[in-house]
């Protein structure tokens, strides 16, 4: 029979009410359900809540650098489990072996950083204008946290969700990715092995518009922290606000890469194949668009293709693979609806695009990595969020339309300018409208002890990761102390 993955409850495994499960494929080989993860009902969030509101009443009593012991212990046991993580990933989410390495190392980082969080949790000391008073804030904990999670990075994203939210002594419901179970069960057992008490961390998988909809307008939650489409996250958003909760969205991206004409081509080159093809570009930091100075079109867009054609689709677990597949039918169909809407919009395709119809290949959700030229600026393929190995490349004539170009789209995570002149890198650090402003970089990710968030349709709240990440889970509360004779 097909294993079969519980929810974690109060401490305890446990089957849904429900007793429904959905199928977790192989996006590699959709003939391979991997296993299977419950299919939870608004009673299984119920429980796994009251279980939450009755561990957190002691929890917010334990000391924080006591409850940060909990992060520094689950950071040991990551590192003895590094393998076992990396081949989870790869095997339900696709990306190659390599990438997931990749996340699992940045997971190790974030614990490290957020485990000495707990013996930074102070607040300040505010010099009153009455003598005779002592007056300071003190982090107190918001309480019980939804934290709902995406499948791109299904170790690293509930890890920076959960660690500051345990340390600043609230308990949570982790509402993990349909696609991702497997590494959302083990992220939650390495936290009930570090020792963390019964009830602090829940688990409750399922269906997002039933499961994670009743999470999010549920009384007794506090706080929401999303990342995930900005379709969704913008319902959160305003579902939140109706129970006056304290929302915290990471969204959509349409990341432009500028390189300007005294850029390093070649640089830039390399910046935007691992941006635009690495994991799939199935990054919320993916490089979508190049905009490129006309005097180096030509041989950027020349070297972007050869970049393009040496990139190699595969299974994951092929050490030669370099390019993984899209997670799910519903993504995949979304890169070809786009490939459709290019076409329309008449823009020239460098290379033959689309998906694999014979061989190995056919049997997973594997797509063709794709250069899109002859882009101008008001098309969709320009201004929408594509999340697969698809670049635009758009022709500029100078710095500022390359950020009017730039800044045309809703969205505004993270950008990247290539030049060697200052005076250029200060402008573009001035007036791109972004979260993450990068120079002579890929548009990629981000430090785990930097913030990180985006601005317009990407983010609202508190950025991640970094010292603001505990910020979200905190209320500031300002004590009056008169000690006077
Ligand atoms: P993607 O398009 O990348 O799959 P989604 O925004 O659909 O991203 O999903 C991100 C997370 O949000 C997943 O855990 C999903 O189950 C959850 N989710 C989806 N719809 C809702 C909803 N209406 N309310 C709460 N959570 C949801």
């Amino acid at each position: 029979m097909t294993d079969r993955l519980l929810n974690f409850i109060d401490g305890k495994w446990v089957e849904p009410y429900t007793n429904e499960w959905l199928d977790n494929i192989n996006p590699a080989n959709t003939d391979e359900v991997i296993n299977q993860l419950p299919a939870s009902s608004t009673d299984d969030v119920d429980r796994a809540v009251s279980a939450a509101v009755e561990a957190q009443k002691k929890w917010r009593k334990v000391p924080a650098p006591k409850r940060a012991e909990v992060v520094f212990e689950a950071h040991r046991l990551l590192r003895e489990r590094t393998d076992e993580f990396a081949e989870a990933l790869t095997r339900e989410e696709g990306k190659v072996i390599a990438e997931s390495r990749g996340e699992v190392q940045h997971s190790l980082d974030l614990l490290e950083f957020f485990s000495g969080e707990g013996r930074r949790l102070n607040g300040e000391t505010i010099p009153s204008s009455t003598t005779g008073i002592f007056a300071c804030t003190i982090k107190a904990p918001v309480g019980i946290a939804a934290l709902i999670t995406p499948w791109n990075f299904p170790v690293a994203i509930p890890i920076w969700k959960i660690a500051p939210a345990i340390i600043a002594g609230n308990a949570v419901v982790l509402k993990p990715a349909e696609q991702t179970p497997t590494t959302a069960d083990l992220v939650t057992k390495l936290f009930e092995e570090a020792g963390l008490p019964a009830g602090v961390l829940n688990t409750v998988h399922g269906v997002g518009e039933k499961v994670g909809a009743h999470l999010v307008s549920h009384d007794d939650v506090n706080a929401i922290s999303f990342t995930g489409s900005t379709e969704v996250g913008l319902h959160i958003y305003a579902e939140g606000a109706k129970g006056n909760k304290k929302v915290q969205c990471e969204m959509g991206g349409k990341n432009a890469l500028v390189l300007l004409a005294d850029g390093d081509v070649d640089g830039a080159v390399a910046a935007t194949a691992t941006g635009a093809f690495g994991a799939t570009g199935q990054r919320c930091t993916a490089t979508s668009r190049a905009i490129v100075h006309e005097d180096v079109y030509d041989e950027f867009v020349e070297k972007i293709v050869a970049a393009a054609e040496a990139a190699q689709p595969g299974d994951g677990f092929d050490p030669e693979s370099t390019l993984g597949p899209s997670v799910d039918h519903r993504q995949f169909q979304q890169v070809l609806d786009y490939l459709d809407v290019a076409r329309e919009e008449g823009v020239n395709f460098e290379l033959p695009a689309g998906k694999f119809d014979d061989g190995p290949l056919a049997r997973g959700y594997f797509l063709k990595p794709t250069v899109l030229t002859g882009v101008t600026p008001e098309m969709r393929v320009a201004k929408e969020e594509i999340f697969g190995p698809v670049l635009s490349v758009i022709k500029v004539s100078s710095i500022e339309e390359a950020i009017d170009v730039a800044n045309n789209t809703e969205y505004g995570l993270s950008s990247a300018v290539w030049t060697r002149d200052v005076s250029r890198v200060f402008h573009w650090i001035d007036d791109i409208e972004t979260g993450v402003v990068r120079i002579n970089q890929p548009t990629l990710g981000g430090e785990v002890q930097a913030p990180f968030g985006g601005v317009k349709n990407t983010g609202v709240g508190e950025r991640e990761k970094g010292k603001t990440a505990i910020q979200f889970f905190v209320e500031d509360k300002t004590v009056y102390i008169n000690h006077a004779d």
